[in-house]
């Protein structure tokens, strides 16, 4: 019974005819030719396949001499769990009063993934 010899996207060059596997196949400088089996010494073909990906980032349109085109994205009121006590001056974990929160209207860049954050004071319900 013949031995079925796993020759195809090895890690190495593998002799399609006995299997003999070359130890040092990143020392051939060409990406595809023909190979001697030190081991049979038949000759046959090998190719290598690389896989390349890229991946592409855009940059901020500032950096390409470009003005922002800033668009309604989304938004949301923004209501503060704790805030600065102006007595102490330390950071607590209290709620701050009604007028101090905000609504925030995300505004995002249709040419580049930056966004902008408008605030503006979180009226109250009897006010609007
Ligand atoms: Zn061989
Ligand atoms: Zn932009």
């Amino acid at each position: 019974m013949r031995k079925k010899i796993d020759h195809s996207y090895t890690d190495e060059i593998v002799c399609p005819y006995c299997g003999y596997k070359s130890s040092e196949s990143y020392e051939y400088e060409w990406d595809d030719g023909e190979l001697e089996c030190n081991e049979c010494g038949k000759e046959f073909l090998y190719c290598r396949e690389i896989e390349v990906t890229y991946t592409t980032t855009k940059k901020d349109c500032v950096s390409n001499g470009e003005e922002h085109d800033f668009v309604f994205d989304h938004e949301y009121d923004y209501v503060q769990k704790y805030g600065k006590n102006k007595d102490t001056d330390k950071w607590e974990d209290t709620p701050l009063p009604p007028e101090e929160h905000e609504h925030v209207i995300v505004h995002k860049c249709s040419k580049c993934d930056s966004t902008e954050n408008e605030r503006t004071p979180l009226k109250k319900e009897e006010e609007v």
